[in-house]
């Protein structure tokens, strides 16, 4: 069986026990960017949050790319999130190839050469990939200079994070 059909059977029980109270109108407090990474799936509870007070925005590499631009607009314009954190974290998948070598592997396997993406966002320094990151959304016009936006890299190996200043100090 494939796992989407073994996850619908177990839809189909857990469901039994779903509890209606969980379908209120979202109010999510706080927005986070951060990795697909499954290391990463239990991030709200790793910082303290429920989970209904999040804007959970996640992809490959933690990339405030032209979709994660969309979400946090509509998070904090429409859903009324108030702060933006943006979660890189260590041993990234993508610190382990250039997009040049990514794309030639591709082209090699599939013999095409599609226009998209134009970009895999891969990156060799976690801080310094935070730090761009952060500038690229902070410099939106869309998304209001009154929504603080921070920056950290969570240790997988340790669960703790630590912050990405902007000016590239480290306090
Ligand atoms: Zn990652």
């Amino acid at each position: 069986m494939s796992i989407i059909d073994e996850a619908l059977r177990a839809n189909a029980t857990i469901a039994n026990d779903f509890d209606p109270a969980r379908d209120k109108p979202p109010a999510p407090k706080i927005a986070i960017v951060t990795c697909a990474d499954p290391r990463l799936s239990d991030i709200e509870q790793m910082l303290g949050l429920a989970e209904g007070d999040v804007d959970m925005i996640r992809n490959f590499g933690t990339v405030i790319d032209d979709d994660a631009v969309r979400s946090l607009i509509l998070s904090t314009r429409l859903l009324g999130t108030r702060e933006i954190m943006i979660i890189n974290h260590t041993d990234c998948g993508m610190l382990r190839f250039t997009d040049s070598e990514l794309e030639e592997r591709l082209r090699k396997q599939t013999g095409q050469a599609p226009i998209a993406p134009a970009k895999f966002y891969s990156f060799t320094d976690a801080d310094k990939n935070t730090r761009e990151q952060m500038q690229k959304a902070r410099s939106h016009p869309w998304i209001s200079p009154e929504v603080p936006i921070r920056g950290f890299v969570y240790d997988v190996k340790t669960g703790r994070l630590s912050e990405v200043f902007p000016d590239g100090d480290t306090r």
